[in-house]
């Protein structure tokens, strides 16, 4: 029994079911407040307040904690509505493989490691962006076949946009500083906390079906008879057969030059 099935035992009852529709709701209403502070700029006073800054939360705003997962994603109205609607399906296809706890444990875990590594960049506003693409990415882990209609018409499988996802994470972290390497990390621990172990047992299983795979063509390239005169092998001249003579192995080549020079 895992430490997840332990914590589900006890605290399970007090699981969030459907709690993707309660975080797109949250999103919609902070969006739809924050319309009416838009800057000429295309800066948003009211998204600003939202944003997870360590050093704003240690000035003592303290609501930037629970206003992080209620960041919306976009700001375009159209994108918007795309966005909510596929974190809402993966969201609720998570939930039907799991159970709500575990998706409530995936979220929150996720939520509160990048907040606290966030406190690595003081001044920084965060948002929940690698805490949105943690989510996506299990669901890519677990459903991966599952065909997603890009801008409703070009359908393309989930591990696709997985790999993408990935990519996408590998190159931030690549061109930015340690902090933000280990923000970046922190913001993905989730995944590899609920998925490591299934991650590397099956890596574990594939390099043993290659070992048993590559013994096995070494076994079948290995010649079966050798000739001990001219070295031919049932391999390399199949056409021939091999013969026994006092343990030594002969083809019938040989055996036939032998006979020709004994009688000449
Ligand atoms: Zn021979």
């Amino acid at each position: 029994m895992t430490i997840l099935d332990k914590l589900e035992r006890k605290l399970g009852s007090w699981a969030i079911p459907n709690i993707a529709a309660y975080l797109v709701a949250g999103q919609l209403i902070v969006w739809l407040l924050s319309l009416r502070f838009i800057n000429p700029d295309g800066t948003n006073t009211f998204l600003e307040l939202m944003y997870f800054d360590s050093k704003l939360v240690l000035q003592g705003e303290i609501w930037r904690i629970f206003a992080f997962p209620l960041i919306p994603p976009l700001s375009d109205p159209i994108f918007l509505i795309f966005a909510w609607y596929i974190f809402y399906m993966i969201s609720g296809a998570l939930e039907s493989q799991w159970g709500a706890f575990r998706l409530n444990v995936y979220m929150l875990l996720g939520a509160c490691l990048g907040m606290l590594f966030a406190f690595l960049l003081p001044g920084v506003p965060i948002t929940n962006e690698f805490w949105g693409q943690s989510v996506f990415l299990a669901f890519a882990y677990l459903f991966p076949n599952f065909e997603l209609r890009l801008f409703f018409i070009l359908p393309v499988k989930v591990k696709w946009l997985g790999w993408i996802a990935w990519g996408y994470l590998g190159l931030i972290f690549f061109s930015n500083p340690w902090q933000v390497k280990i923000f970046l990390m922190a913001s993905v621990l989730n995944y590899f906390l609920f998925f490591g172990r299934d991650i590397l047992l099956t890596m574990r299983n594939k390099k043993r079906v290659a070992e048993m795979k590559a013994e096995k063509t070494k076994f079948e390239a290995e010649p079966f008879h050798v000739c001990g005169t001219c070295g031919a092998t049932d391999k390399s001249h199949p056409e021939r057969e091999f013969r026994y003579r006092d343990d030594e192995c002969i083809c019938d080549d040989c055996l036939a030059k032998e006979k020709a020079a004994a009688n000449s």
